[in-house]
């Protein structure tokens, strides 16, 4: 019975009233062995009345703890179940909207706030968003029930290219709410978009060489065929172009050679006094063709930065033989290198007093193949994408290129780490 399970063994603990009216009726029983007789009877009594009273007898199953479970709601729709779905939708970092078949904006998440301002709950959605193709995509999406997707472009406040989808959200029988979510290109839109230019202008600079190789070939298989002394001066010009095509191969491969391991930081610690030193030494030669001194201004002490020293030697070769070449007529390039100071990193500038740079180019004179004048670089043995090898190098190094120039004083290229 009570006391014991399935299994036979006792199971008190689970029943407190059975086990209380049995010590009543044991301590009734040994009352009655004692002649207590009113005792006895008063015990038995209680112990019927206990049983009598339990309540119902529980089944096994509802003896086992089970945690209490609020009630809730049970939804039909994301509009009922408004709560749940909005705290979702605004975790999420792409902006987002959910409309009802009427186009009502039901909830904006907070990413679209900040993308597009924040709208009414219920307003249409024409109220914030007007392009013609996303509503079409909208209309299309709530008639048919099937997902659309529509690129849009943003010009104010600045340009942005959004990839929109528009999808019904999945219920049974015909979808109530839709969502919108804008998938924010622009970043790969002008990286394509550099790409496909990276590859025009490379092959723009490689077309020329080469066009002029064939004609110079062609020139002494016909009509120089017997012409010693022109022949001998073709060959040298021949020879310049395929330096040139080297050059420009070098640079290349050293711009992916870099975009491969950009996001990896050097982990050496270079000296700057005798990298510059270095620099210098190199450039010496260059910079006496070109009548140019380079004076160099170290500080005292050692200037340790953390650094890949082949890639900042190509660094400061870089901006010094830029300051030489360009900066030609100033007759003296200077480098200074002023150690870190409390607020400041090391910094190196390498000072021209040639004809400078105005301003409306200095922002772009990373950029690949970038020249101010495409005529003097290429005369100087310019491939355009010297300053572009800079910039990568540094951002590597965590390290920024500040140009400053003034026009007919010249330029200040500064390395601070
Ligand atoms: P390039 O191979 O043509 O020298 P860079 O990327 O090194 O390419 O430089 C880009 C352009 O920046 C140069 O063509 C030149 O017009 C300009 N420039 C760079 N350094 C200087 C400078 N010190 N003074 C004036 N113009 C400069």
């Amino acid at each position: 019975m009570a006391l014991t399970d399935d299994d036979g063994k006792i199971r008190w603990r689970q029943s407190p009233y059975t086990l209380l009216a049995g010590i009543l009726i044991l301590v009734a029983a040994v009352a009655a062995a004692m002649h207590a007789i009113a005792v006895a009877v008063v015990l038995s009594v209680g112990a019927v009345a206990i049983l009598a009273y339990q309540p119902a007898r529980s089944t096994r199953a509802d003896t086992v703890p089970i945690p209490v479970i609020e009630a809730q709601p049970v939804t039909e729709t994301p509009r009922d179940n408004i709560g749940v779905t909005s705290a979702a939708l605004s975790a999420i970092d792409l902006p987002l909207y959910l409309i009802d078949a009427r186009e009502n904006i039901v909830f904006q998440n907070a990413a679209a706030a900040e993308a597009f301002g924040q709208s009414e709950t219920n307003s249409h959605i024409t109220t914030r968003l007007r392009s013609p193709a996303i509503l079409d995509c909208v209309r299309e999406t709530i008639a048919k029930g099937n997902v659309n997707t529509v690129e849009y472009s943003e010009r104010h406040p600045s340009t942005r290219v959004f990839l929109v989808r528009v999808a019904p959200v999945a219920n049974e029988g015909r979808p109530t709410h839709f969502i919108l979510s804008f998938r924010d290109i622009s970043e790969s839109r002008v990286v394509e978009r550099m790409r496909s230019d990276f590859v025009a202008n490379a092959s723009h600079e490689l077309r020329t060489p080469l066009a002029s190789l064939q004609g110079f070939i062609e020139t002494l298989q016909g009509p120089a065929k017997n012409d010693p002394k022109a022949g001998e001066r073709f060959l040298g010009i021949m020879l310049e172009q395929v330096q040139r095509m080297n050059r420009l191969v070098d640079d290349l491969l050293s711009l992916s050679r870099l975009e491969l391991k950009a996001h990896i930081a050097p982990a050496d610690r270079v000296d700057l006094l005798p990298l510059l030193g270095h620099v210098r030494d190199a450039l010496q030669p260059l910079a006496a063709s070109l009548d140019v001194e380079i004076a160099l201004s170290l500080p005292a002490d050692p200037v340790f930065v953390a650094g890949d020293r082949d890639e900042l030697i190509q660094v400061f070769e870089n901006l010094v033989q830029n300051a030489c070449k360009y900066g030609q007529e100033g007759k003296r390039v200077e480098v200074t290198l002023t150690p870190a100071t409390k607020g400041q990193g090391a910094e190196v500038s390498i000072r021209d007093f040639g004809p400078g740079i105005a301003d409306e180019h200095i922002p772009r004179l990373t950029e690949r193949f970038y020249r101010v004048n495409v005529e003097a670089s290429r005369s100087k043995k310019g491939t355009g994408l010297g300053l572009a090898i800079v910039k990568h190098i540094l951002t590597r190094h965590r390290a920024r290129l500040i140009v400053k120039s003034e026009i007919g004083k010249g330029s200040v290229f500064t390395v601070r780490f």
